[in-house]
Parts: C-alpha cells; structure tokens; sequence
C-alpha cells in the first residue's frame, strides 16, 4: 500500500486544517459554551465544498475519495469535535446510503441538495429499545397505495434538529425479523415528521441531538432507499463507512490535545524548568504520538480499502476502536498534564476529554467493535 497522501488529499488537509485556525479555533470554546450549532460554519463548509465533499461531482459534491473525507472531519476534529460530528454525519451516514444505495432520480434529487443546495443531512436508526441492538426498531412504515405510513421515534439522531433530510430505518415487515427493515428517505417537510427532544450531553454541545418522531407520517413510495427488506444490510453498511469517519474525529481530538499540552507544557515552569523537560512528560508525549501515527494509519487504510469497493468491515471497526479509546486515554492525559488548569474551562483540553468520551460510544460502543472485529477473524 502507497502511504503517500496525493495532491489532492494533501490540499484538502491544508484547506481544511487553514479554516479550523482562521474560523472554528476561534469559536470553537464559545460553541462548546453555549451549546450552540455552529450554523454560520456549517454554511461555509457547504461553500468550500466539504459538506458533501464524497459526493460524484455530476450531482454538486467535490468527487472526493474517502481519505480526504477522512482526513476533513480529523482536522476539524483538532478544534472543534461538534463541528467533525456534523460534517461526518452528514457525509458518511446520509450523503454515503443515498450515493452508494439510491436510484438515479433519488440522486439527481437529494444529493445536489446535500451539495449546492446547503441542507443538512441525518441518519435515524437508533430508539430507545434498539441501540446496540439496531435489529430491535419498533418504528413501521406500511405501504398504502402511492406512499407508506410511518409510525415511531428514532432518539440520539444527530442533526436531529438541524436536519432536512433523514435517512430513516423502519420496519416493513415485522415478523421477518432484520429482514423486514427498510430504509427510507424522509425530509423534514412531510406530514407527520416532528422532532422530539433536544438532548443535553456530557459533550459535543454544538453538535444537536434530538428525537424525531413519526406520526402517521407520508413517506412517498419512491423514497424507499434500496429494495424492501434490505434496511438492516444498508444500516450496516453505511456504519462501516461511518466509523471510518469516527475515528477520523478520534484523531483529530487527539491531536488537538496534543498540541495543546505541548505548547502548554512548553511554557510551564515548576522545580526551575518547563515541565515538558521532565522524562515522564516526554514519555508521555512519545507515547501519544505513537497512538496518533498508528490511528492514522488504521484509519486511512480503512478509508483505502473502502475505495476499492472491497469489505472493510473488520478495517473501519478496527480503527474507530483504536482511535477513540485513545482519544479517551490521550485527552485525559492531556487534562493531567495541565495540572489544575486543565480542570478548568481557561484551556480547551477538558472540552477535548468530554468530546472526546463520545467516540467510544455512538456508531457501536467499543464493545461492539470488539464483537465486530472477532466475529471476523473467528
Ligand atoms: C451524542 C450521540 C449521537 C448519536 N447519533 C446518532 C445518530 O445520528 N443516529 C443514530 O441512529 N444513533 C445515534 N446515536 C446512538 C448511538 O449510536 C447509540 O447510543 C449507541 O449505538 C449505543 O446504544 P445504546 O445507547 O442504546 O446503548 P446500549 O446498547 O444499551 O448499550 C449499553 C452498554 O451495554 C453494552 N453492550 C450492549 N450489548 C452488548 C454486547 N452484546 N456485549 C457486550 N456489551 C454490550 C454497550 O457496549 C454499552 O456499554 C447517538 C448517540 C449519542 C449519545
């Protein structure tokens, strides 16, 4: 395997890596604050072209392989892990389903919005007795006539509130079990979609959750993604592209943390010297930057493998695992390094740690990757 990023992943890591300095780092503090969506950015994300950036370029996105969509949510990940959140959600579990499962007419229709037309997008999979066990939905769609009526909630869906457009897992058939679901492209605009309530989390606080809520709401038959039936196989799918992405976050949060501690310990004198010339701190930084090099390279040879149209389930479960319990050990460390500083909320790095819990949690807890990764090599 080439190691080397091409030209255009290295532009796309400076574009992005320029923009998170010049236009998140300064608001990044305020929007964890305020638990503010970062609308104005995400409106420029859509103008340079990141949001939607993996999307063919006949129908508005960039035609941008999967390590710079990588490499995009991991620099602004190093700032601003709400705004990576969004960007990953909207590329990977809502732009990804519709371009690798959707008709031609739901393409030319979604994706330019998802594109030039600046909606957000969404992926709605989990409720409230279905999380790790995503097979366990109780929400329905039953076809009648022209459209399918749909009934239940969906909690935890990220751009839950900001959403236009959802890509929505529900049963068609219920007693064929994981081979009754069905996906669904739903816009927020049809009678009976609502959004429930918005959560107040731990972390991620620009990033917004919320429950959406079905109500005898009328899903046009044309919007079924895929055939009926095959819901859980393009839930699963596109969590694997997911993860890809999360790790990618992972890292950004970890490296953001480390950069923070180091320009921090740089200039912290106790017993007469900065503390960054202590042998245990050195050893502390050797050891995060061995995670971030090889989080690195988990991730983006998921992403590689990915482009190849070969299964990369094993790949993407790998690196997301890796990656964020680093992230986890990393941005706690960081927080130690600072002393009491870091419990504060004068420097960035406690923001990083509660950002950075998430990881280890949505799109398959740590123990799911576990089971994912034996069960493919068992
Ligand atoms: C901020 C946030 C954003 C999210 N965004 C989205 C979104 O956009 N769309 C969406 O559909 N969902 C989203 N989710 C949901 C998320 O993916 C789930 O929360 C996650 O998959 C875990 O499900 P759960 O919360 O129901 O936990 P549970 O499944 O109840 O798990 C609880 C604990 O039990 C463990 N466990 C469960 N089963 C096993 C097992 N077989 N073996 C060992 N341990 C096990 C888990 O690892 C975990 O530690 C989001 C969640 C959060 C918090």
């Amino acid at each position: 395997m080439d190691f080397n990023l091409t030209k255009q992943q290295e532009m796309v890591r400076k574009m992005v890596a320029d923009f998170t300095e010049n236009e998140i780092k300064p608001i990044a503090a305020d929007t964890d604050r305020n638990s503010e969506y970062p609308a104005d950015t995400i409106k420029q994300l859509f103008r340079y072209g990141v949001m939607g950036m993996i999307v063919p370029k006949e129908y508005g996105g960039a035609g941008a392989d999967d390590i710079c969509g990588a490499i995009a949510i991991e620099e602004l990940s190093k700032q601003c892990a709400s705004t990576g959140d969004i960007v990953a959600t909207h590329n990977g579990l809502c732009c990804g389903p519709i371009i690798q499962h959707g008709t031609e007419d739901q393409k030319k229709k979604y994706l330019p919005m998802l594109t030039t037309g600046c909606k957000v997008g969404a992926f709605a999979l989990t409720e409230p007795n279905a999380g790790s066990d995503a097979s366990k939905g109780t929400t329905t769609a039953v076809l009648d006539g022209d459209h399918y009526v749909m009934n239940g909630s969906k909690i935890f869906i990220t751009n839950g509130y900001v959403a236009d457009i959802f890509v929505v897992f529900a049963m068609t058939d219920p007693s064929k079990g994981t081979k009754g679901i069905s996906a669904f492209i739903v816009e927020k605009d049809f009678p009976g979609f609502a959004v429930g309530k918005h959560e107040e989390k731990m972390g991620l606080h620009g990033s917004p959750t919320a429950e959406i809520v079905f109500t005898d709401c009328i899903v046009p038959k044309e919007n079924l993604l895929g055939v009926e039936g095959k819901g859980f196989n393009i839930a699963m799918q596109t969590l694997d592209g997911g993860r890809i992405g999360i790790a990618a976050q992972a890292l950004g949060i970890s490296e953001g943390a480390m950069k923070e501690a180091m320009d921090f310990t740089k200039s912290r004198v106790q017993f007469g010297k900065p503390i960054s010339k202590f042998q245990n701190t050195q050893f502390k930084f050797a050891d995060m930057e061995v995670a971030i090099n090889a989080g690195k390279l988990l991730t983006y040879s998921a992403a590689a493998k990915k482009g190849t149209g070969a299964r990369f389930t094993k790949e993407a479960a790998m690196a997301k695992l890796f990656c964020s319990e680093n992230a986890m050990k990393i941005t706690t460390e960081a927080v130690q390094m600072f002393g009491g500083y870091g419990y504060t909320k004068d420097y960035p790095v406690e923001r990083m740690m509660r950002d950075a819990k998430i990881t280890e949690i949505y799109e398959g807890t740590s123990e799911i990757q576990r089971i994912v990764i034996s069960s493919n090599i068992l």
